[in-house]
Formats: C-alpha cells, structure tokens, sequence
C-alpha cells in the first residue's frame, strides 16, 4: 500500500532505523522514542491492526513476538523488563493503521493507563 507509512518504511522510501529484520518482519526505532528504548515491530505484510492480521496471517504474529525477544536481548533490555504493546483503533491512541507492535524499555514504565 504505497500511502502506508510503515509499507513504505518496509519498501524503502522512507528511511528509518532499522535494529532487526526477518523474512516477515521489520523493527526500527520509533521516530518520537517514549522510553530509552522504543522499537516498533512490524509484519512486512499490510494489516491495518494486530487483530487483523491475527486473521490475515497468524504465524506472523509469532514471528513480531519472537522478533521482539531477539530486539531485546541486543538492546539489554531483557534482564530488566520491557512493556510490549499493540495500540489498537483510534482510543487507544493508534495512529499509523499497520499493525505494529510497540517495545519499551530501558526506564520504570509504571502501570498501564
Ligand atoms: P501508534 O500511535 O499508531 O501506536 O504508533 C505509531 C508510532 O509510529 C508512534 O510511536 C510514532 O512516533 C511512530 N512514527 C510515526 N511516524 C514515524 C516515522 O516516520 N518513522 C518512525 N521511525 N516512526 C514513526
Ligand atoms: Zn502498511
């Protein structure tokens, strides 16, 4: 989908930071990082969210978890903790509509909401 952010980030027209890459999966550093470390994991396939494309194509969704531990161990975040999460329409702030798994870490991130 050539007016995607994130296809266009995994197409490379949009240069971004990439830390990890698999056969289905892209992660790079967010642009506005929220924590220390802020990677943002996407399935190379479009899917306007994780619900979706846990339809569209299940085991890519492993690949995104299994790609996050991977993004975690190199950025020694792992042994401290980190908050892995999917905004998920509009109200929980989701503003880019391909799916996208958010890692943060490197601070105490506190409770939820
Ligand atoms: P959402 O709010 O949809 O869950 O997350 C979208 C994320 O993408 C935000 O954290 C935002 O900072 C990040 N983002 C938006 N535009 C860009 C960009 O052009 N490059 C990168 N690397 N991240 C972006
Ligand atoms: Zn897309």
């Amino acid at each position: 989908m050539s007016d995607c952010l994130f296809c266009r980030i995994v197409a490379g027209e949009i240069p971004a930071t990439i830390v990890h890459e698999t056969e289905t999966t892209m992660a790079f550093r967010d642009i506005a990082p929220q924590a220390p470390t802020h990677v943002v994991l996407v399935p190379k396939l479009h899917s306007p969210d994780a619900v979706a494309l846990a339809t569209a194509a299940p085991g890519v969704l492993d690949d995104l978890f299994l790609a996050a531990g991977e993004v975690a161990a190199a950025e020694g975040v792992d042994e401290g903790g980190y908050r892995l999460l999917f905004n998920t329409g509009a109200d929980a702030g989701q503003t880019v509509f391909h799916a996208h798994l958010h890692l943060l870490g490197g601070r105490e991130l506190g409770a939820l909401a």
